[in-house]
């Protein structure tokens, strides 16, 4: 009988042999060209990664290339960043070039360190989930197209991390992102009282709206939902299958930017929207990339060295922001959710 509950595999059995002899013992490391990290550890001893983008969403034939490639200039070895890039581990200095001469020509993009942009974290958009109300791989890949020359060069004032979530679950890092896309419905759930009746547990229908837009609906053994109250979250479709909620005319992208997870120099924060809605253009989505391009190099051309996307709104203000960046502001973006008041300028501090 097959082993059971045995836990990942111990990851000290996939390490070089150079990580192993000097865990715990790094001294430094630096980035000699964008891609390439060098660490090196009290022994003296340096360890080359080389990072190469991978669209996430991959074939075992890929899985399978990375292999051959790790075979011939890692001794087998590499590993997946939290960014889900693929790093490729070099001891021997005299493979590193050979190496990027390889990938290079087999046309991996060879970037993501520094002051870049990293990899998108995605979700499953159209490719696997039920309730996304956009897609994550084809957003990605053609926000990724337009801003290829961030990924493999050092540019920018600081690192620049983006996040996509297909609904408002926000599988990832959206909220907490420089710069977010996520997908929103804009119209309420459409009610199915046959799938209700047959098999929906209703108290936890009921439950699972922030707004308490659903009541029960005894009589007919159903729910309602009071529309005025629905800001179309889509969490009931979540729990029954009776809530339709994607609408292709209507579902889209908001825009969310100024989160980061770090604390250096300023706390961890989350990001905030600045564009409620960006129609579902596939398989390209010009609005989407156009949007996050001027937001990008509106931050390139204004930011101190260092500062992250948040950091920077932050010091110049956010009206200030709107302004630079032409976007409208609406009563959207103002937050009237149960603690909301935080949010509001409580100061007679503000610029015209
Ligand atoms: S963000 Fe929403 S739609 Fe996307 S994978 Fe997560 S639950 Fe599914
Ligand atoms: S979409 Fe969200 S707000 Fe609207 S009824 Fe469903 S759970 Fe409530």
């Amino acid at each position: 009988m097959a082993k059971l509950d045995q836990g990942p595999p111990n990851y000290k059995d996939m390490l070089p042999p150079v990580i192993l002899e000097n865990y715990g013992k790094w001294k430094y490391h630096e980035i000699p060209r964008p891609g390439v990290l060098k660490h090196v550890s009290e022994s003296g001893a340096a360890l080359y990664s080389v990072r190469v983008g991978s669209p996430r969403l991959v074939s075992i034939d890929f899985i399978r290339d990375l292999c051959v490639v790790a075979d011939e200039y890692c001794d087998g070895h590499l590993r997946f960043t939290t960014r889900n890039n693929v790093e490729f581990l070099v001891s021997d200095e005299s493979k590193l070039q050979p190496l990027l001469d390889s990938l290079d020509a087999k046309g991996y993009c060879v970037g993501g360190t520094g002051a870049s942009i990293s990899n998108i974290v995605h979700t499953q958009g159209w490719v696997h989930c039920h309730t996304p109300a956009t897609d994550a791989s084809g957003v990605v890949k053609a926000v990724m197209d337009d801003l290829y020359e961030y990924f493999n060069s050092m540019k920018l004032p600081a690192k620049l991390k983006m996040g996509l979530a297909c609904c408002l679950n926000m599988c990832g890092a959206a909220h907490c992102s420089d710069i977010a896309i996520v997908g929103v419905h804009r119209t309420p759930p459409r009610i199915n009282h046959e799938i209700i009746r047959k098999g929906t547990e209703i108290p936890s229908l009921v439950a699972s709206c922030p707004t308490g837009a659903i009541r029960p609906d005894p009589k007919n053994k159903s729910v309602i939902v009071n529309e005025d109250k629905c800001m179309y979250c889509g969490n009931c479709y979540t729990m029954s299958p009776a809530m339709e909620i994607y609408d292709p005319k209507n579902d889209g992208i908001a825009i969310l930017i100024g989160g980061k997870t770090s604390n250096a120099r300023s706390a961890p924060s989350f990001s905030r929207m600045v564009i409620p809605f960006l129609p579902n253009n596939a398989p390209r989505w010009p609005e989407t990339t156009e949007a996050i391009r001027n937001i990008l190099e509106l931050w390139i051309a204004n930011a101190h060295k260092g500062e992250r996307v948040g950091e920077w709104v932050e010091r110049i203000g956010w009206e200030k922001f709107f302004s630079m960046a032409g976007l409208p502001f609406s009563s959207m973006l103002i937050d009237d959710y149960i603690f909301s008041r935080e949010t509001f300028r409580t100061s007679a501090s503000f610029k015209y």
